[in-house]
């Protein structure tokens, strides 16, 4: 049973988010989650490519191979790698698209405006910033932030796969098109991948699905889903 102070706290993060109040009533009634098997959309999702020893590193040397990464033409330009931030031991994982101007300025990921809006989402179902863990599906700034190539996901989705595997988080948020298309191998919208369950490749890690903060700072009218994904999110992590 939530407090006083922490429903007082939760309306304040959700009016940070830009949602009114009295536009939660009735949000049970609209949710609908269905499942599907473990393993994603497409038949062979162990496909991704060039892993040579990723697998097997710690974090300090997969640290070390990312920030010293050429397997892309984004290294080219990129003033910092953004590795990743949070906790190694994070229950939740927030996997986003690509770093933009102020995260390869700060090698951090999420610390613009979007990156605003991703913490006042994460406090408004009780998640600190600190404790969940936050990355990206490609690790460079695409120029112009431009959406990453195919080729240029492929090439950093072995160091995404480790981080998964030494994290092993409960749950996995994909924040939009990008993150949800490479993480399920899918060609589908978000529109059709919200309000279902994934599973990330062959584990029983459940992937969540919903709008990225970028578009949301876009389209506001479009936060209520986004809060509707959380709860669904957040309902789904208290019964694993
Ligand atoms: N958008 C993303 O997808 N990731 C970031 O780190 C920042 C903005």
């Amino acid at each position: 049973m939530m407090s006083s102070t922490d429903h007082d706290k939760r309306l304040h993060y959700l009016d940070s988010m830009g949602i009114q109040v009295w536009t939660r009533r009735g949000q049970d009634r609209d949710r609908e989650v269905s499942v599907t098997e473990p393993g994603g959309e497409r038949d062979n999702p162990a496909a991704t490519t060039g892993q040579d020893d990723i697998a097997d590193l710690n974090w300090e040397a997969l640290r070390e191979r990312v920030l010293s990464c050429t397997r892309c033409d984004l290294h080219k330009q990129r003033t910092q790698v953004v590795f990743g931030v949070g906790s190694h031991t994070a229950q939740w994982l927030i996997i986003g698209e690509a770093p933009g101007a102020d995260e390869d300025r700060q090698g951090e990921p999420f610390v613009g405006r979007a990156g605003k809006l991703l913490n006042n989402m994460l406090l408004a179902i009780g998640l600190q910033r600190a404790e969940v863990y936050i990355a990206n599906i490609v690790k460079c700034r695409p120029p112009n932030n431009r959406e990453p190539a195919p080729k240029e996901a492929q090439s950093c989705a072995p160091y995404l796969a480790r981080q998964i595997a030494l994290i092993k988080p409960k749950i996995i948020i994909a924040l939009g098109r990008v993150a949800a298309q490479n993480l399920l191998k899918t060609d589908s919208p978000v529109g059709s991948l919200r309000g279902k369950r994934f599973y990330y490749e062959q584990s029983d890690i459940p992937i969540i699905v919903t709008y990225h903060p970028a578009y949301l700072l876009r389209s506001p009218q479009e936060k209520r889903k986004a809060w509707q994904d959380l709860l669904a999110a957040q309902e789904l992590f208290s019964s694993l």
